[in-house]
């Protein structure tokens, strides 16, 4: 059997060829050929050098080098487009998804029949209480506003050629990977694992870039928060016809004047919430805007293959 292994780098020179090396020995599997396919995401060191080097220690191959730093989405999506292999496991270069789970996965693929083995975080690692507080704040509302599970997801997955041809035919610009392989279906099956200390260098995420992701993953999956604008516009007009009958009344009364505090509240409240509005509506014409203008989702600069006669079919 071939199985894939794609792995995103980027900017990791330093222990790239250990980490490789270390996920080729503890994940040996009887009966299994593994191609690597290695996706250079525009680094700035000498990654594409370090991968170039390690490719020659490993049985079979795939280097991709991308013009530019694409992110992370874009690099696994280049990996999977080029990765031949019967099943397809993508896992981070930074050993933090431990490689001695992928025998128990690919056993439960090959002899269980099931077609997507998703790796579950057991706990979060050493993650900062913001970083969890926000985490949790992000699946809970994925999984209100779009209705698929993610809790716990990464982007440390297996999967049968089905679901990747069927994750391939998907066509937006925008992937978000941990979401689209949920969302094609097929038998799934959770395993857990320990997220491991990052092996060498440090996280290339971002606060800003994780916010953009998570902004990018629900306005990709769900149109809710636009009804929820619809929604708020409801609610303020039920207020208006009561307090504009109230106001009428008084007026009729003679009452009217004082209510200074209210007419400021509401200019503060309904001022804000109207671009709130405008805000969620923008993203979503940003949205499409860029799935209109229909770019690629990366560009390649350079392709290696190693040892090709043997996955070639
Ligand atoms: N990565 C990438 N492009 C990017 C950022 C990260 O290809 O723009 C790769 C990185 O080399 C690593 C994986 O994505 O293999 C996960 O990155 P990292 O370990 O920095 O993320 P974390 O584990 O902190 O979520
Ligand atoms: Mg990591």
């Amino acid at each position: 059997m071939l199985v894939s292994i794609i792995i995103p780098v980027y900017n990791e020179g330093e222990h790239i060829e250990e980490n490789i090396l270390a996920i080729r020995d503890r994940s040996k599997t009887e009966n299994v050929i593994f191609e690597f396919v290695l996706v250079d995401d525009g680094s700035a060191d000498d990654s594409w050098q370090a991968m170039q080097r390690v490719s020659e220690r490993l049985n079979a191959c795939r280097l991709i080098r991308l013009s530019r730093n694409f992110g992370k989405e874009a690099a696994v999506t280049a990996g999977l487009a080029q990765a031949v292999g019967e099943a397809c496991i993508v896992m981070d270069s930074d050993l933090q998804h431990p490689p001695e789970i992928i025998p128990e996965m690919i056993r439960l693929w090959s002899e269980e029949g099931y077609e997507v083995v998703d790796a579950v975080k057991a706990d979060r690692g050493r993650e900062s209480f913001l970083y969890k507080l926000f985490a949790r704040l992000f699946y809970g509302s994925f999984n209100k506003l779009s209705g698929l599970e993610l809790e716990g997801a990464s982007d440390f997955k297996l999967m049968d050629r089905k679901a990747v041809d069927a994750w391939k035919a998907m066509p937006e610009r925008a992937t978000f990977f941990r979401g689209m392989s949920t969302w094609v279906g097929f038998r799934h099956i959770a395993i857990p694992f320990e997220v491991a200390a990052r092996a060498g260098g440090k996280t290339k995420w971002s606060f800003r870039k994780l916010a953009g992701l998570a902004v990018g993953a629900i306005t990709s999956f769900s149109a809710l928060p636009l009804q929820l604008v619809t929604v708020t516009g409801l609610i303020f007009l039920i207020g208006a016809i009561v307090l504009g009958i109230e106001t009428l009344v008084m007026w009729i009364l003679g009452h009217a004047a004082s209510g200074f505090t209210t007419v400021i509240l509401l200019l503060l409240i309904i001022g804000s919430l109207l671009m709130l509005s405008l805000g969620v509506i923008g993203t979503y014409i940003a949205k499409i805007y860029d799935e209109v203008k229909a770019r690629p989702r990366y560009i390649i600069a350079e392709e290696k293959c190693s040892a090709r006669r043997e996955i070639e079919k």
